[in-house]
Order: C-alpha cells, then structure tokens, then sequence
C-alpha cells in the first residue's frame, strides 16, 4: 500500500471514530474527511498523525486532537449564516483549513513570529485563499476584518477578553478553553441582545493564551 492510501485509511477510521464519539455535524465530518492532518504534522511524527492525541508541532506548541478540532468546529457554526471567522492562536494551521471550508474568509492570528511564517507559507502553498494569517498578539483580536459572526480561540485564558467579546457581532459566538482556577474548561458564549451568555461543555487541556508577541 502507498503511503497516500495509507493515509486515506487511517482518515477514514478517524472520521468514523469522531462519529462514534459523538460529532454530528455532517459538514464538519465532511470536511474533515477531505483535509490530510499529517501534512501540517512533522514528518517523525507523521504517522500518529490521525491519532486521538494533540501532537507537538514545535515552539513548545501542539495540533489539538481530532475530536477538539470537531466539537469546537460544530460549536461555532449551530448558528445560521456563519460568513466571517477569527482564531486566536493560528498554530500549523490545521483548524483554520477546516474552518475555510465552512465560513466565507478566516482570520487567524498567531503571536510566534517563525510558527507565524511557517504555517503562512504553508496554507499558500495549499492554495488557502480565504485564510489571512496575521502576526499578532490574540488578546488583541483584530478589529480591521470585525465585526465577526465566530471567534474560536485554540489557547486558553484565563478570562475572556473584553477587546475580542467587542469584536462579536450581535448573536456572534465564540468557543474557549477557558481556565477555571487550573482547571481549562471548553466554553461557548454568545453575544445577545440581553448580554453574554457562557455555557460550559466540556474538560479540555490545551496550551495558555499568552501576552505580547514573540
Ligand atoms: N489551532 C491550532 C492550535 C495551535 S496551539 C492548530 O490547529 O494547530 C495554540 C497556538 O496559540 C500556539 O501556536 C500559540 O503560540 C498560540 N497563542 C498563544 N497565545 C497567543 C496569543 N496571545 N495570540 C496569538 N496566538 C497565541
């Protein structure tokens, strides 16, 4: 067997394992189905690439896993019209594909200046078009592509910042891992007439939001 159909094997048995894990959303599954996760994986570690895990991906960063890229995904798009998206935390620039496929034009920002380089270059030479990766710090989101239908942040903080809740369009949502005295819980919020509304979903571990850019 190649080593693409390899791939497309172990993609498959990871779309069928998400399902079983409980993501519904069929476009997302559909997506997911069409992107290769080990090319934004290192090639030692391509082969755990459609593990269950986070992988690293260098700079002390990692790739979320599967299901976290899935659920968050699903997460941000339950509501209608989704055109315009924001991550905080560009990292390989796996979840921003997924995320070009399922809104109009993705911002993502990233505050390691050669992580930055490295996955801007490599979502170019994909052919990404709809992606504009910013170096930047996250905390500031970015107000130039705003006012945005979904902010998805793939670093935790450990409040959710005022300047990216400013940036939400009215009954805008965003999903965070946010830390809860130690403990990182994922969290969807949305931006209502009537106020914030924060739900808890789920434990999560990924790695700190952190200030400035490096
Ligand atoms: N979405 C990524 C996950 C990357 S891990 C993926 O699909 O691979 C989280 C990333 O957030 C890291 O690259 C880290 O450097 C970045 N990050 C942490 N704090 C940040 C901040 N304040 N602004 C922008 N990026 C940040």
């Amino acid at each position: 067997m190649s080593i693409k159909d390899i791939s497309s094997e172990k993609l498959k048995k990871m779309i069928s394992s998400l399902k079983e894990q409980g993501i519904t959303n069929t476009s997302v599954l559909d997506i997911m189905s069409t992107i290769q996760r080990d090319i934004f994986i290192e090639p030692a570690l391509r082969a755990r690439a459609y593990d269950f895990d986070a992988l690293p991906i260098g700079f002390n960063q990692t790739i979320s896993s599967p299901y976290i890229v899935a659920k968050m995904s699903q997460l941000l798009i339950e509501a209608d019209s989704m055109k315009n998206v924001l991550e905080i935390g560009t990292g390989c620039g796996y979840q921003a594909c997924v995320l070009s496929k399922l809104f109009e034009r993705v911002t993502t920002i990233e505050r390691i200046e050669p992580l930055y380089l490295k996955t801007k270059n490599l979502l170019k030479s994909l052919n990404y078009k709809n992606i504009l990766s910013i170096y930047g710090d996250g905390f500031d989101g970015y107000k130039l592509n705003g006012p945005y239908d979904a902010i998805i942040m793939t670093a935790s903080p450990s409040i959710i910042p005022d300047k990216l809740i400013s940036q939400l369009k009215p009954n805008g949502r965003m999903v965070l891992p946010l830390n809860v005295n130690g403990s990182q819980k994922l969290y969807r919020v949305k931006n209502t007439k009537k106020g914030i509304f924060k739900k808890e979903v789920d434990d999560v571990l990924f790695v700190p939001m952190l200030e400035g850019i490096v």
